[in-house]
């Protein structure tokens, strides 16, 4: 993220810089994300933060954890949250018991909303109904499950270690266990994938009837396995033409099947969408937990050391004072300033296809008119079809949500 203009080394955060942070967003409730970096394999695609074999790390993983969940409430004491996010890697790794543990700790040092919604990501091969039953008893109420395809091949492609009979399992596992909202992610724009293998894909994901779906992209990462496949020449590069088709495929597929489009990778049955998500995408507080996680609160954006190991050891030296959202564990924090954070807000609310930015909420938070500080692009994106403006709001038309990544460039 080129556009941050000053990189902080942590020694220098100091007290007075951090209260001159963005009262509109301090005192928003918080989204809390929780990194769980432990996978059983690699997938060939997948640049996160995971590692595998390292099962022997989990238990002193989840006591560094609520510890450091224990110093960031100490310094908010009984802020009020209303959604709680276990990412990875592959939370359905932790038993109910530790899932528990996390979430007590949580209702203990912050004012959890009886309401939030408290979601966790989950691998197809992971699930049984008891499972399921037992981490919604401790308070899941959202589970995310990565489909990626339907078809044997991609998925042995992708490295994954389910086929679509599991995901089919897991789906009927969920809902006997008693989850009432339920995500399933499907990748598209793979090597030698096809617009009919993803229309298998869509099909198979719709009979599903899941309450949510994202839609992702494939992303050559560097360092994944799929990248140096494609580098050596193992593979053909992804068609972005046939990305672009397929997008558009399941666009319409999914919005014949009674789904509506709330973001650009986003659909959802109607009240669906994701609260966790819209906080990121509205520019709001989210502090971040766990080993990679990132988070941005009070104007400050940071990010947490990598290695599981590391984190567990800086947990357990911790001293006593940090300041917020600062814990032992943080390794990089930047403070946004003004112009960063209008930008910011300018490129994740654009993402919202429906909401937009809401022009009132936006001068409320910087004093200015959206409008206004990018007259002449606006004026330009709207002549040209791509922007939709109101007195509400500004929205992407459906072409400009295809021209996408062209208008954030310039827009920040
Ligand atoms: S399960 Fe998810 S987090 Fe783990 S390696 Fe695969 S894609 Fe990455």
């Amino acid at each position: 993220m080129e556009y941050y203009s000053e990189v902080v080394p942590l020694p220098q955060l100091a007290c007075s810089q951090v209260l001159c942070c963005n009262v509109y967003t301090s005192d928003l409730p918080f989204s809390l994300y929780l990194h769980i970096p432990f996978c059983k394999i690699k997938c060939s695609y997948c640049a996160f933060n995971t590692y595998i074999n390292l099962d022997d790390l989990v238990e002193p993983f989840i006591q560094a954890l609520i510890q450091e969940i224990e110093i960031v409430a100490a310094s908010r004491p009984k802020h009020p949250v209303w959604t709680v996010y276990l990412g990875g890697g592959t939370p359905s790794l932790l038993s109910p018991e530790q899932i528990d543990r996390v979430l007590q700790s949580i209702r203990t040092g912050f004012d959890l909303d009886p309401n939030a919604e408290i979601s966790m990501e989950a691998n197809p091969s992971d699930l049984s109904r008891d499972y399921m039953a037992d981490v919604c008893a401790a308070g899941i109420n959202r589970v995310s499950i990565g489909m990626q395809s339907a078809n044997f091949n991609e998925l042995e492609l992708f490295a994954r270690r389910h086929d679509n009979d599991a995901v089919v399992r897991a789906v009927s596992a969920a809902r006997g266990g008693g989850v009432k909202n339920l995500n399933l992610d499907l990748i598209y724009g793979a090597p030698h994938q096809t617009l009919k293998s993803w229309e298998n894909s869509l099909d198979q994901l719709i009979a599903l009837r899941p309450d949510h779906i994202s839609l992702y992209a494939l992303s050559l990462e560097e360092g994944t396995a799929m990248r140096n496949w494609v580098m050596k020449g193992r593979l053909p590069e992804p068609d972005d033409d046939l990305a672009a088709d397929m997008y558009e495929l399941a666009s319409e597929q999914l919005e014949a099947a009674g789904y509506e489009q709330y973001e650009i990778s986003n659909w959802s049955k109607k009240g669906y969408a994701c609260r966790h998500n819209l906080q990121y995408w509205r520019n709001w507080p989210y502090p971040g937990f766990g080993p990679g996680a990132h988070g941005y609160a009070d104007g400050v954006r940071y990010s947490t050391v990598l290695s599981p190991q590391r984190y567990i050891k800086l947990m357990r030296e911790a001293g006593a004072d940090y300041v917020f959202p600062r814990t032992p564990a943080t390794e990089q924090a930047e403070f946004v300033d003004r112009e960063t954070e209008i930008a910011e807000t300018l490129l994740m609310g654009l993402r919202l296809t429906q909401e937009g930015i809401p022009r009132t909420a936006f001068a409320e938070r910087f004093g200015v008119d959206l409008v206004e500080i990018r007259e002449s692009l606006v004026s330009r994106f709207v002549h040209n079809g791509l922007l939709e403006v109101d007195s509400n709001s500004v929205r992407l038309t459906r072409r400009g949500r295809l021209l996408s990544n062209s208008i954030f460039r310039e827009l920040v």
